[in-house]
């Protein structure tokens, strides 16, 4: 009669338990292509160079301290996150339609959004459900399943074709209860790095729309996929032009990968209003920051002030826009090194999928079977999925890896 009769040992999570059978590898050529961190040619983690000017800023003024933020966390953060994805001149933020609360990075926007999409979501004609993509980032299911919000999934990838299954999709859409809750990648699909094109974005969104569906964007590589914050907030932006009178669209935004802020957790939840409503903001605010309140009663201040610093100061930003711009184009080069590489080894398959995909990762299509082999045999670790972080991939190991790829398919 123990207190805790129905406690057994889970399984490690299947990334972070990758990570350290990577780091408990001794093969000194071994190649992690598991966790989604960006890496340089060297294959080192990489602190972007507008961080290093922001952090040195930061401290230089003698004002800096480490005080406690307040709940809704540090104003020039989340109004500066704002500008990000919607656009400096965003109708949204000049007509104050939005409500931007920090997070404890991407997980915990969304984990925020589903707690306060658990206690106060009525618009679904059913219990609310979460539509997510299949197949998606692990940690989704869970997030909203432990807020006690149930989950389904739409289609997405379509194993034999390589690419989007928009039929399934948009049936997916259409035949779901009214006021269901869809979950986009706002770019950068994780895992399979594949994204609609503008036109099937179009049509994902209308259909929502005609459904009274909520859409809840999870924003985790803006800058990342194409190298233009611009270009991937696209369909945010769409979305956000085209939303109905009667609709809320909420925002979860990441900046661990396209700040390199990974471990600082630096994030925020935004809800966007079809129009300026006073009440409706204070009651969203409130409400969210009394969730914030009982969970971690503010959120954490450095990653926050240090992306503040980087979004507010012109040549900072200018910086970053670079800095984005080296990280996405070492990953493309690196796509078509890859791709290369199978291709001189005559490697059995079609591998232009590789270059086709983009942001942090490829969805390279190896079984389970060929996953275990690459990790056993060769010291090359990736998601059992087939799912592959290119930016783990740099001059010096690309050609290993393709051969080590080359032996686990022939
Ligand atoms: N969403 C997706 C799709 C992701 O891939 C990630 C990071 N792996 C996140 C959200 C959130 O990450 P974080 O909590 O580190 O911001």
């Amino acid at each position: 009669s123990s207190a805790f009769a129905n406690l057994t040992i889970l399984p490690p999570d299947p990334l972070f338990g990758l990570s350290a059978r990577f780091k408990a590898d001794t093969r000194a050529n071994k190649v992690d292509l598991g966790i989604g961190a960006y890496r340089d040619n060297q294959g080192k983690p990489w602190i972007l160079p507008s961080v290093r000017l922001a952090e040195k800023k930061l401290h230089a003024d003698p004002t800096y301290n480490h005080e406690y933020l307040s709940i809704s966390g540090f104003e020039p953060f989340t109004s500066a996150a704002a500008r990000v994805i919607l656009g400096n001149s965003s109708p949204v933020i000049q007509d104050n339609r939005i409500v931007s609360i920090q997070s404890l990075s991407g997980t915990g926007a969304l984990h925020v959004a589903a707690s306060f999409l658990k206690q106060f979501y009525t618009g679904s004609d059913a219990a609310p459900t979460v539509y997510i993509s299949k197949p998606t980032w692990a940690n989704h299911i869970q997030i909203f399943e432990s807020a006690g919000i149930q989950t389904a999934f739409y289609p997405y990838w379509n194993d034999a074709t390589k690419s989007l299954d928009l039929e399934g999709y948009l049936a997916t859409i259409t035949a779901a209860p009214r006021g269901s809750i869809f979950l986009l990648h706002a770019c950068a699909h994780n895992p399979t790095g594949l994204d609609p094109t503008q036109a099937q974005w179009k049509q994902i969104i209308s259909s929502i729309y005609a459904k009274g569906h909520l859409p809840l964007f999870d924003s985790a590589y803006q800058g990342f996929a194409s190298g233009s914050l611009e270009a991937d907030a696209w369909a945010v932006r769409h979305a956000v032009a085209t939303q109905p009178q009667d609709s809320t669209i909420l925002i979860c935004q990441s900046f661990a990968k396209n700040v390199g802020m990974y471990g600082e957790r630096a994030g925020v939840i935004h809800a966007i209003t079809p129009k300026f409503n006073k009440d409706l903001n204070a009651a969203i605010s409130t409400n969210l920051q009394k969730i914030i309140r009982s969970e971690l009663s503010n959120p954490p201040a450095y990653g926050a002030k240090v992306v503040a610093t980087v979004l507010n100061t012109p040549e900072l930003y200018v910086q970053w826009e670079k800095d984005l711009v080296t990280m996405s184009s070492r990953i493309s080069t690196m796509r078509r090194a890859l791709k290369a590489e199978l291709e001189v080894l005559q490697t059995p398959g079609k591998w232009d999928h590789i270059v086709e995909q983009q942001g942090m990762f490829s969805f390279t299509g190896l079984s389970a079977r060929e996953v275990q082999r690459l990790e056993e045999t060769h010291g090359v670790y990736m998601v059992s999925s087939g799912r592959a972080s290119v930016a783990g991939l740099n001059e010096g190991n690309v050609k290993r890896v393709a051969q080590a790829i080359n032996e686990v398919v022939v």
